[in-house]
């Protein structure tokens, strides 16, 4: 069981919380939790360390920040033992996740389980401090943010959990963002690759990297709420008996900018340049677009997360010398909006469809990027909203979801 930020945010909370956690205990399972650090606590810790310097050493970073999820797991422990339970609370680094060296984001290459098997088996109620480990040096480590989504479904995979249920402020997955649709729908079922789409383009409810993991490693995930006992959405591998829909959601973004360098040489190594610069920087190439070439020479474009964009052009101007092109432009006012659908695999005419819904709202598409279950659109981030709506309503997502919930 993962609880979020919101759902621990302060004491009636935390109890709330516990009482949840004991009555899974109750029903006779053996249950490990996992907790975010309270409320905006991550981001006040943040804060801090830029108060104190500008550029915060990443190690140190970690100590701090590591220390939200810890608080939390040390109250819900208290919480617990006052409902009458045995439970005990672990930093990362004493649940066994071990990380590779990278402060700040560091990946999990192995968890040592034993430690919470033995107190699972003497009855314990479990609880882990979310979004951190301890690196294959010894020192604290974080995951980066969101992370906790990470730590609860590695530890279900390595202790072979039932299910790995995500306990947040929303009731589960929805066809688009509710905010925006208020006929959005709460999806029963999606597979793993789906909501990989989802949260690589936009949709918050789980950290991508987390779904990453729940797919290579077959995890079950249940993302539900924390506040009602409703049932959620259940993420899952993919069966031949599943139904596909076509079109399961709707994600959109709106944090991306978007980069053309034009007038580059038309050959070998080209591409490689600039985008081995940018990665060089760190930076994080979403989709990329290149023109056929006219007169040798053609255009590159692709977009990269709004807050990186200074940094893109940065990159993209030392290069200067070395490669020959004839202009740089650069557009912050742009968004996405994505299509996701398992069955768009072998359904023709989604696109078409898609397109045509935009072009009827007077909607520009200025790049569009698929995969096998996804098409997106970069458009101008005003009508992200308007495209929202209209997609919605025109692959008619509120009764598709509907549907598949009666049956
Ligand atoms: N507390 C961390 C964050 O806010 C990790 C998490 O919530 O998953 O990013
Ligand atoms: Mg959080």
């Amino acid at each position: 069981m993962k609880f979020g930020g919101t759902s621990v945010a302060d004491a009636d909370k935390i109890r709330n919380v516990a009482r949840r956690i004991a009555g899974a205990r109750e029903s006779g399972d053996n249950v490990v939790a996992v907790v975010s650090a309270r409320g905006k606590t991550t981001d006040q810790l943040v804060a801090a360390a830029r108060e104190i310097s500008e550029r915060p050493d990443p190690r140190e970073m970690d100590m701090l920040l590591s220390t939200g999820e810890r608080i939390s797991c040390a109250l819900m422990a208290m919480a617990l033992h006052d409902l009458g339970h045995g439970a005990e609370s672990f930093t990362g680094s004493q649940a066994g996740i071990l990380t590779d060296t990278a402060h700040t984001r560091a990946k999990i290459l192995d968890i040592k389980a034993d430690r919470l098997r033995a107190a699972l088996d003497a009855g314990s109620i479990v609880l882990v401090a979310g979004f951190q480990g301890v690196s294959t040096d010894r020192n604290v480590t974080t995951l980066g943010r969101g992370g906790s989504d990470t730590t609860a479904v590695a530890l279900a995979a390595a202790l072979d959990a039932d299910v790995c249920e995500i306990y947040t402020d929303v009731t589960g997955v929805f066809t688009a963002d509710p905010r925006i649709e208020p006929g959005a729908r709460k999806l029963p079922l999606l597979t793993h690759e789906e909501m990989l789409e989802m949260a690589a383009s936009g949709s918050r409810v789980l950290a991508l990297r987390s779904v990453e993991f729940a797919r290579n490693h077959g995890v079950e995930l249940h993302v539900r709420s924390s506040f009602r006992e409703e049932e959620g959405t259940i993420i899952t591998q993919e069966t031949t008996a599943m139904e596909k829909a076509i079109v399961s959601g709707i994600a959109h973004r709106s944090d991306e900018a978007k980069i053309t360098v034009s007038g580059v040489r038309d050959q070998p190594g080209v591409a490689a340049e600039i985008m081995t610069a940018l990665a060089d920087s760190g930076i994080n190439v979403d989709t990329i677009i290149q023109n056929v070439s006219a007169d040798g020479v053609t255009d590159l474009s692709m977009t990269v997360p709004l807050d990186d964009l200074q940094g893109a052009l940065g990159a993209i101007d030392q290069l200067a010398g070395q490669l020959d092109y004839q202009g740089v432009s650069a557009d912050d006012q742009i968004g996405k909006v994505t299509l996701v659908g398992a069955g768009m695999k072998s359904n023709p005419g989604i696109a078409a469809k898609m397109f045509r819904t935009l072009a009827a709202e007077g909607i520009n598409i200025q790049m569009i990027d698929t995969s096998t279950i996804r098409i997106t659109v970069v458009i101008d981030r005003r009508e992200i909203e308007r495209a929202v709506r209209a997609l919605h309503d025109a692959f008619d997502l509120a009764s598709e979801a509907a549907r598949r919930a009666d049956v």
